[in-house]
């Protein structure tokens, strides 16, 4: 019955053979977010629908078309779209932003946007992201958007910009809403459907717009950048040189505005031009005004989203290196169910020192158990017979050299293949030794 279910279009498999890639960028992220004091945070993968038209506004793609609601029962849920609602809405509701300021959070999570699947563009994919709520600071604009900076280098992701700007904050946004509309009205009539709506309630919307169109007359519309306050301009200032005393290169793109309604003063954007048009893999910006407006007190905050399956995509592009899944130290071949039973036990002790010991499940042949060790890549294997089992020893056998070491099948067994191990280890160690002194092996 069930033989011809495929997943849902926009949704992807991650195999086995792949895990290692995602668990790099979740190391790589997790290590550098708590490195600048971030604590981990776990939210549910729903929440009231309200929340998120509260927060990332109803005039955005993502609220008007985007979202995932569900009616369970009585009761209406919507997957989250984006990781900050959810995130804020649980520091609120458990107090975090009662202590110490600043709160630090980091989520690796899934959200989930009903979009047209495209490459990079999912309709569950992955973010990593930070939030940082409490300080008004250009510095802590500065220390999110190094955080994001230091993960990509450590992913050894090249060739990416990083874009800023600043959308001022509602005082500025006042007196540019006037000269937006003004500016949009006379071209009215060519404006999409979902545009005309935002002229009246948000007019900035239409600049993030995907639509060609509505690009092309957005193309000399006035500049935010023109409108800032002093505060505002400032603020953007001092963020600039921070990046500049960081080190991080940047450039000012005054037409970004960001996807989402709740943004304030700083945006940025890393986008790289190597994965075709889906290039932005981190988005981010302060939202001042978002934990007032969902209940809390006037609390300065900030964050950044990264998308991961863009991240892999450019990894994959630049062949970036990725850490090493781990492979099988010992496979042991058996002949017989009582090497069989003394394989058992003798695999239990390795895995209980952490090492990835196999044995045979499959009531496979010698050779053909042989043969399956190879395709693992075990890096050593061991036959257990009739004999090895009477004489309560057997051969080791290191698979890369074929060099072979008598092993003792008692209690120090695991003790023994370490040292063993590690023999090989130095071994190897000496020989590369060798090769970075002569440039090349002797008789290569
Ligand atoms: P875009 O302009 O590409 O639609 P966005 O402004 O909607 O992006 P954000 O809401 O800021 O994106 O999300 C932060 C990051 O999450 C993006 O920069 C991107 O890397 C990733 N992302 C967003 N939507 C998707 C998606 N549908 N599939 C894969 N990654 C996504
Ligand atoms: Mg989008």
């Amino acid at each position: 019955m069930a033989m011809n279910i495929k997943r849902p279009n926009g949704t992807e498999d991650v195999l086995p053979k792949d895990a290692h890639k995602w668990h790099t960028i979740e190391k790589i992220a997790r290590e550098t977010a708590e490195s600048f004091g971030f604590g981990e945070i776990r939210v549910p993968t729903f929440e009231n629908t309200e929340l998120f038209l509260r927060s990332v506004g109803e005039t955005t793609d993502v609220v008007q078309k985007e979202m995932y609601t569900v009616k369970a029962k009585e009761t209406e849920f919507t997957l989250r779209p984006e990781g900050t609602a959810g995130t804020i809405r649980a520091m609120l509701q458990n107090g975090l932003l009662n202590e110490a300021l600043p709160q630090r959070v980091y989520y690796l999570t899934s959200c989930f946007r009903h979009e047209r699947p495209q490459a990079g563009r999912l309709r569950e994919f992955h973010q990593f992201g930070v939030e940082m709520a409490g300080s008004a600071s250009p510095a802590a604009d500065a220390e999110v958007i190094s955080l994001a900076k230091i993960v990509l280098d450590r992913l050894g992701i090249k060739n990416i910009e990083l874009y800023i700007n600043s959308i001022g904050c509602p005082d500025c946004r006042k007196k540019y809403h006037e000269a937006l509309r003004a500016y949009f009205e006379n071209r009215k009539d060519e404006l999409c459907d979902t545009c005309l709506t935002r002229l009246d309630k948000n007019p900035m919307r239409i600049l993030d717009c995907k639509s060609p169109i509505c690009g092309d007359i957005a193309k000399d519309a006035p500049l935010i950048i023109d409108f800032l306050c002093e505060d505002c301009s400032s603020h953007f200032e001092k963020l600039q040189s921070h990046l500049t005393n960081l080190g991080i290169e940047f450039k000012i793109n005054p037409k970004i505005v960001r996807g989402l309604d709740y943004y304030t003063k700083t945006v940025f954007e890393f986008v790289t031009t190597e994965i075709g048009a889906q290039g932005t893999v981190c988005g981010g910006g302060r939202y001042d005004g978002l934990i007032e407006q969902l209940g809390g007190q006037h609390t300065p905050a900030l964050g950044f989203g990264m998308g991961l399956e863009r991240l892999l995509l450019v990894m994959e592009k630049q062949s970036c290196e990725y850490l090493t899944p781990k492979k099988c130290d010992l496979y042991i071949a058996t002949m017989g169910d009582d090497a069989l039973g003394k394989a058992m036990t003798l695999a239990a002790s390795m895995r209980e020192f952490g090492y990835y010991a196999e044995f045979d499940l499959m009531n496979r042949g010698i050779k053909a158990q042989m043969k399956y060790a190879n395709k693992l890549g075990a890096a050593f294997t061991l036959v257990l017979g009739d004999n090895e089992l009477s004489e309560g020893k057997a051969k080791l056998k290191e698979m890369k050299t074929g060099e072979e070491t008598e092993i003792l099948l008692d209690d120090k067994f695991t003790v023994n293949f370490d040292a063993v191990y590690f023999d090989k280890l130095m071994e190897g160690l000496e020989e590369q030794e060798v090769l970075g002194a002569f440039g090349k092996k002797e008789n290569d």
